[in-house]
């Protein structure tokens, strides 16, 4: 008998088993597709090998969930820290996120003007400090000890008291008071950006969120050999430690009968003391039944609104220097069904042979959609869409890079809700969490410890949310209250 089964091999499900393996519990991963990842897996074609969703890796400091989760499980992935950590292209000017602070605001100054710049940056940074500093806190979430509320008491009464007031404050407030909303280019860019971050927009995102997307563009690290790696090394100390992995297990139904009986598809059964499930809420909904099915089924109610996203990736001839592997490319006119006003266009670094041949680079680009654009369409409808957007992307694409424009692009395929769906079970391919919002902060999302007995959940549906460095930090909170009840 299992002390847990681990439902999915994504980020926040594998860091979890991971961390309980190391403390001697007996564990079972059971993961539906043949490779680890999930939204940030890989696929190869040929001599390349392209990330399917996820690009960057950022929290990766020493008291960030990232860099905290290297140093406990004793792995050293390859990373290049970048400088810039993203370029934005916006009417055709270049925006550099340079890493350091001051370089950062004087960029920002130039290219937006130098009217609240400094202050609103400088508050961005501060407050993004200060929830990395209470991360890094022993407290788990919610506090459930007499050693939590100690901490908490501790954060209160010293400075960390704006964090409450920035949770119930909008970005767009801050704009308003540093003297910033009337100007369009910078609310624009500042949208973009917590676009792909909090996955709202500066009107609904509260503030403290809001810094933690917007302070990340600075701080981004590339993992040489695809996103995946770092997983394999968290994987790699799981197998160290005796935990198991099984693939090709989909889950199909948990039931409590004094353990957990976890069925698969594949008509295997397995019993556990616990279970931790690292699925979206709308999948958990499916697969469970009496309170547990209520239970989830009413934050899949409250939640039932998430993104999806349209992915392509080819592989491109380049001896192009570029300034950093990430791009954010405002367009001129929205892409037929798709949502947001940017591309996100990722390369492989020129050196990084694992991922391209020299003289060439591996490219994903990625853009946000609605789900329900892509459900119940006929075979030629879903592939007539499909062709009409990836030309779209593409003509973005070498609009922003002419210099590309003679090379050969080989491999090109393209992602849409329905893959996310069919690779990795994600719900109507609901992918990126649920959005940050005032009425929704990361405190109204689902805890990691549920009220039934032995059974937790963490994942990008979860607290604290989505993205790497968020999930890692919910498998850490998560990991920490198991193995302190
Ligand atoms: C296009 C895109 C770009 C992104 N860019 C970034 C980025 O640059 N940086 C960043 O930090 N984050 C990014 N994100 C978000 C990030 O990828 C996710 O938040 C994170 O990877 C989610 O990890 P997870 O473990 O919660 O879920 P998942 O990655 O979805 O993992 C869940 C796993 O469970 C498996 N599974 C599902 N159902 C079952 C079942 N019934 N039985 C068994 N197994 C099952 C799945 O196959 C999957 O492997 C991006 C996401 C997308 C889609």
């Amino acid at each position: 008998m299992y002390d847990f089964i681990v439902i999915g091999a994504g980020y926040s499900g594998l860091t979890t088993a991971a961390l309980l393996a190391k403390e001697k519990k007996k564990i079972l991963v059971l993961e539906s597709h043949n490779l680890i990842g999930g939204c940030a897996s890989y696929f190869k074609r040929k001599e390349f090998l392209f990330d399917v969703g996820a690009t960057t890796f950022s929290g990766v400091k020493q008291n960030q969930p990232v860099g905290k989760i290297f140093e406990l499980l004793d792995i050293k992935p390859k990373f290049k820290k970048l400088d810039p950590g993203m370029v934005i292209i916006q009417n055709e000017k270049k925006i550099n996120r340079y890493s350091d602070q001051y370089q950062w605001i004087n960029e920002a100054e130039n290219k937006f003007g130098t009217s609240g710049q400094n202050k609103f940056w400088e508050k961005v940074y501060r407050i993004n400090d200060e929830v990395y500093n209470l991360i890094s806190s022993p407290i788990t979430f919610p506090p459930s000890s007499i050693k939590d509320y100690f901490h908490l008491i501790n954060f209160k009464n010293i400075k960390r008291v704006p964090l409450l007031y920035s949770l119930a404050s909008s970005v767009e407030k801050a704009l308003t008071d540093y003297d910033l909303s009337s100007n369009q280019q910078f609310t624009s860019f500042i949208d973009e950006q917590l676009l792909i971050t909090t996955q709202n927009n500066r009107f609904d995102t509260p503030f403290l969120m809001a810094a933690m997307g917007l302070a990340y563009p600075s701080e981004t690290y590339y993992p040489y050999g695809g996103m995946y790696k770092p997983l394999e090394a968290i994987q790699n100390s799981l197998r160290l430690n005796e935990g198991e992995i099984k693939f090709k297990e989909k889950v199909t139904s948990i039931e409590f009968n004094k353990e957990y009986i976890i069925k698969t598809e594949r008509g295997n059964t397995y019993k556990a003391k616990g279970v931790v499930s690292s699925i979206p809420i709308w999948n958990l909904e499916l697969i469970t039944d009496g309170p547990i099915k209520n239970y989830f089924s009413n934050y899949s109610r409250r939640f039932n609104k998430a993104w999806g996203a349209v992915t392509l990736n080819f592989a491109i001839e380049s001896n192009n220097q570029l300034e950093t592997a990430y791009y954010q490319i405002h367009l001129n006119k929205r892409i037929p069904f798709c949502e947001g006003n940017s591309i996100f266009v990722s390369f492989s670094l020129d050196d990084d042979i694992e991922r391209a041949p020299i003289g060439s680079r591996a490219v994903t680009i990625s853009i946000h959609t609605n789900p329900n654009d892509w459900l119940n369409l006929t075979k030629d409808n879903y592939f007539e869409r499909k062709e009409i957007v990836t030309k779209e992307i593409l003509e973005s694409f070498q609009k922003a890079f002419p210099e590309f424009n003679s090379s050969e692009i080989k491999h090109q395929l393209t992602g849409t809700p329905q893959t996310f769906n069919f690779y990795t079970q994600r719900h109507n391919g609901y992918v990126g969490g649920i959005p940050h919002s005032l009425q929704n902060n990361f405190f109204s999302l689902p805890k990691n410890k549920t009220p039934f007995k032995n059974f937790y959940t963490v994942g990008d549906t979860t607290f604290p949310g989505q993205g790497i460095p968020a999930v890692i930090w919910g498998a850490l909170n998560c990991s920490t209250i198991i193995l302190n009840s």
